[in-house]
């Protein structure tokens, strides 16, 4: 089913989850041992991040160097399959236009369309870890707008290879990114908004936000969006800070700031384990503000904590 028709046909605010593919190598039920916890909460879909290869120096016999390209975080679609036929749950696989040509995308949208997946968030990703800019992949796209015209385009039933396909109209349903605090590349909030408003008019059919820490910058940014005549669903993203190094790591990586308040409560703590509590109950707080204005759907950030997700969605269901 659809993220909007869930949308539609919800009568409280939803739940869903995010989660990463496992490092290579690791196995499937890594991805159910970190679910199962969570299903109790009946969550309306579980997103799927999407990872791009980056660029490392493995060591020849020879001693010398050799510059390889490792995707240390494969299988988005197999797991949404898996998930989607363990859980009965819907899956979101994200796709990404950095390390990916528009024929790989094309194939990746096939499968998922074989395999009954019916939305995807389609996003522009970021640098390799070791590079300062976005550069497309020669043949891929730029923008996130680019590889979203390429997924409506499948859905009114035009491929890249007219001739060599039949032209079955896919049936996506697509989210794109926002971001309250804005954009770290957008010159201003203004810019950011009206690229936003282009992939809305692009055919996006729904918004998943950056994480944030104070919801005053949620709430201000769904005004700005609603006054440019975004009408479609904009789904608040939301994360727990569990440790003290996070204070600088989410602002330098995210690009977000850590309310004054919340942060000099984390400074005051002598452990992590004190900073997981503190983490917890601002994020408790800032569901249970979220779900009282009506939010349609709360998107956890799960990265490898949910017993922390576990323990706020049982505070505010
Ligand atoms: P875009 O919408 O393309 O915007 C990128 C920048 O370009 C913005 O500054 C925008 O204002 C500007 N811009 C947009 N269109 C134009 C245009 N036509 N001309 C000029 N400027 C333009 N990354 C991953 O690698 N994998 C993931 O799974 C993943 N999941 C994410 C999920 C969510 C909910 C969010 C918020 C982010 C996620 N990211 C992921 C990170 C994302 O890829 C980065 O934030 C990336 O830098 C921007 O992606 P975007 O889709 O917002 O890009």
């Amino acid at each position: 089913m659809k993220v909007t028709e869930h949308i539609a046909q919800a009568k409280d605010t939803l739940i869903s989850f995010e989660i990463l593919p496992p490092l290579k190598g690791k196995s499937i039920e890594s991805i159910y041992d970190h679910l199962d916890p969570l299903m109790a909460f009946k969550p309306a879909f579980i997103n799927v991040t999407y990872h791009r290869s980056e660029h490392m120096f493995k060591k020849r016999a020879d001693g010398s160097f050799e510059k390889v390209e490792i995707r240390k975080r494969p299988g988005t679609v197999g797991i949404c399959a898996a998930i989607m036929n363990h859980y009965n749950v819907d899956a979101v696989p994200h796709l990404i236009c950095g390390g990916f040509s528009k024929e790989e995308t094309e194939n990746a949208l096939i499968d998922l369309a074989f395999l009954g997946i019916d939305n995807v968030l389609v996003l522009r990703g970021d640098a390799p870890k070791n590079e300062t800019f976005f550069e497309p992949h020669p043949n891929g796209h730029r923008y996130a707008i680019d590889l979203l015209q390429q997924v409506t385009g499948m859905n009114n039933g035009i491929y890249l290879e007219e001739d060599l396909v039949e032209g079955v109209k896919t049936k996506f349903c697509i989210g794109v990114a926002g971001y309250p605090e804005k954009h770290f590349e957008a010159p201003n909030m203004q810019n950011d908004l009206e690229h936003l408003i282009r992939k809305v008019e692009a055919g996006a059919d729904y918004i998943v936000t950056q994480m944030f820490f104070d919801n005053q910058k949620f709430f201000d940014f769904v005004k700005k969006c609603r006054e440019a005549g975004i009408k479609v669903p904009i789904i608040p993203g939301l994360k727990p800070l569990t440790s003290k190094k996070q204070l600088s790591v989410l602002p330098r990586i995210f690009h977000v700031d850590i309310p004054t308040e919340f942060s000099n409560e984390i400074l005051k703590c002598k452990t992590d384990k004190e900073v997981e509590a503190v983490g917890t109950e601002w994020l408790i707080q800032q569901s249970k503000e979220l779900k009282k204005a009506g939010i349609p759907v709360l998107h956890y950030y799960t990265l490898g904590k949910p017993k922390v997700i576990q323990q706020v969605v049982e505070a505010i269901v």
